[in-house]
C-alpha cells in the first residue's frame, strides 16, 4: 500500500493543500486564499482532518512555502516565516499549527526547492543530481539540487536577488536593490517597465526580446557558478513558449562558447526546459518533503 502524506504549497496568493500517495497521485486538492496565518493555516488543518476521515490515516505532512524562511534545523526559530514583505506573515511560525493538531513527521522547504523536488522525482529533472528550478511570476525564485542535496547552506539561496546589467531606461520593482533578476524581470516589473500586464504584451512586441536578454544573463551567471545539468524555468511569465527559443539563444550568445559542454552546445533545447508538471509540481514536492521527513 502506497502512503498517503499531505502536501502544501504557501504562496503569496494562495495555498494549495493536497492529499496524495507517496506514488505522486494526488487523491484531493484545495485551493485556500493567503489571508491571515490563522485563518490559511487553520483552512489547511480542517482540510487535512477531513481528508484523513475519508482516505484514511496521513504519513507525514509536506511543506513549501514561500519565505524568507527559517530552515536552520538548530535555530529556536526553525519554521518561521522571517522577514517578508507580506506583511501579516512576518514572523510566522508555521509548523506549530500542524504539530498540534497531528502527531506527524513534517518536512519543510522552500517552493522553489518544493517545486524542483517534485520535477526531480516526477517531471523534468528525473535522473539528474544537479540542476536548477527558476520561477519567473509575481517574484523570482530559484531552487533546485547540488549534487543530490537541496541547497540550503547559511539561509537558503535568494536566485531572484542576483544583480543583472540593467539597460539605462528601466527601473527594478525590487526595493532593496537597482538591479536584480526579480526586480527587472519578474511578471511584476514586466507590468512596471511596459505599463502593461505580462499576459496582455503581444509576441513579437520589444519587451520579449529584453526579457530574455535578462534571462539569459541570469542563466549564464548561474550556468557558470552552479554548473547545472539542465534548467526549468516555470511561473506565469514563463507561459509565454515564444521566449524558450530566444532564452536559448540568448544564453548562449552570453556564453559566447566559453562553456563547451554538449549539453549546452548540441542539445540546448533539452538543457533550458519548461515545467513538466505544470501547477502541480509545488504540491508534489511537498509529498516528497513528507517522505523525507518520515525517513529521517
Ligand atoms: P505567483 O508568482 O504569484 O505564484 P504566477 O507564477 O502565476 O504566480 O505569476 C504571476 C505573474 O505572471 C504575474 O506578474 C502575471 O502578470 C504573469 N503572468 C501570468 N500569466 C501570464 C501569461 N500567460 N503570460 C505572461 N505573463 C503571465
Ligand atoms: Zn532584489
Amino acid at each position: 500500500m502506497p502512503k498517503l502524506y499531505a502536501g502544501i504549497e504557501g504562496g503569496g496568493t494562495k495555498f494549495i493543500a493536497a492529499v496524495g500517495t507517496s506514488d505522486g497521485e494526488i487523491l484531493a486538492e484545495t485551493r485556500i486564499p493567503t489571508t491571515t496565518p490563522a485563518e490559511t493555516l487553520g483552512a489547511c488543518i480542517d482540510f487535512f482532518k477531513a481528508q484523513e476521515d475519508e482516505l484514511g490515516k496521513l504519513s507525514a505532512i509536506g511543506i513549501a512555502t514561500f519565505g524568507p524562511v527559517e530552515l536552520r534545523k538548530d535555530s529556536a526559530r526553525y519554521g518561521y516565516i522571517t522577514s517578508t514583505p507580506k506583511l501579516r506573515w512576518a514572523n510566522t511560525d508555521l509548523l506549530t499549527p500542524f504539530r498540534d493538531a497531528f502527531e506527524l513527521p513534517i518536512g519543510l522547504d522552500t517552493d522553489v526547492n518544493g517545486a524542483a523536488l517534485g520535477e526531480w522525482r516526477w517531471g523534468a529533472a528525473q535522473g539528474l543530481d544537479t540542476f536548477l528550478y527558476f520561477t519567473i511570476g509575481t517574484g523570482i525564485g530559484g531552487g533546485g539540487l547540488f549534487q543530490g542535496q537541496l541547497m540550503h547552506g547559511m539561509l537558503h539561496p535568494e536566485m531572484g536577488h542576483i544583480s543583472l546589467p540593467r539597460m539605462p531606461e528601466h527601473t527594478s520593482i525590487c526595493p532593496f536593490h537597482e538591479d536584480c533578476f526579480e526586480g527587472l524581470a519578474s511578471g511584476t516589473a514586466l507590468e512596471h517597465l511596459w505599463g502593461k500586464k505580462a499576459e496582455n504584451l503581444p509576441v513579437g512586441h520589444p519587451a520579449w526580446e529584453t526579457e530574455a536578454s535578462y534571462i539569459a544573463g541570469a542563466l549564464r551567471s548561474f550556468i557558470c557558478t552552479m554548473s547545472p545539468q539542465r534548467i526549468i524555468l516555470g511561473g506565469g511569465v514563463m507561459n509565454q513558449a515564444h521566449l524558450f527559443p530566444l532564452i536559448r539563444q540568448k544564453t548562449l550568445e552570453a556564453l559566447n562558447g566559453y562553456v563547451q559542454a554538449p549539453e549546452i552546445i548540441e542539445n540546448i533545447d533539452e538543457y533550458i526546459v519548461p515545467v513538466a508538471l505544470e501547477g502541480k509540481a509545488g504540491v508534489l514536492g511537498a509529498f516528497v518533503l513528507a517522505e523525507r521527513a518520515l525517513n529521517r
